[in-house]
């Protein structure tokens, strides 16, 4: 899975024992852009990860340095449910001109 954040790549990796070696269920690089989430997640924890993880991402390339792990947390989930939940489809039509 690769995404687009401000022109930039991050990737998403799924790993062993993510959770018990960091105490966290995923974690993002931002210099590789590598997002790496425990393998052993149920799918839908696992996207939400993904989601937490991604809200990083544009954080960053939005030029936020320190983050509010909270406010990423908090937000994360109400991001993974707007994507879950919503047809984005309609961001990508064009206007007519
Ligand atoms: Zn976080």
């Amino acid at each position: 899975m690769i995404f687009k954040i401000g022109g930039m790549y991050y990737k998403v990796q799924e790993e062993e024992k993510i959770q018990y070696r960091y105490e966290v269920l995923g974690q993002v690089d931002y210099l590789t852009g590598e997002i790496v989430v425990d393998n052993k997640l149920d799918i839908n924890r696992k996207n939400q990860t993904i989601a937490h993880e991604l809200l990083h991402g544009m954080l960053f390339e939005a030029g936020y340095k320190e983050q509010d792990e909270d406010l990423v947390h908090r937000l994360g989930i109400v991001f993974y449910q707007f994507l879950k939940d919503n047809d984005l489809s309609v961001f990508k039509e064009e206007a007519d001109l």
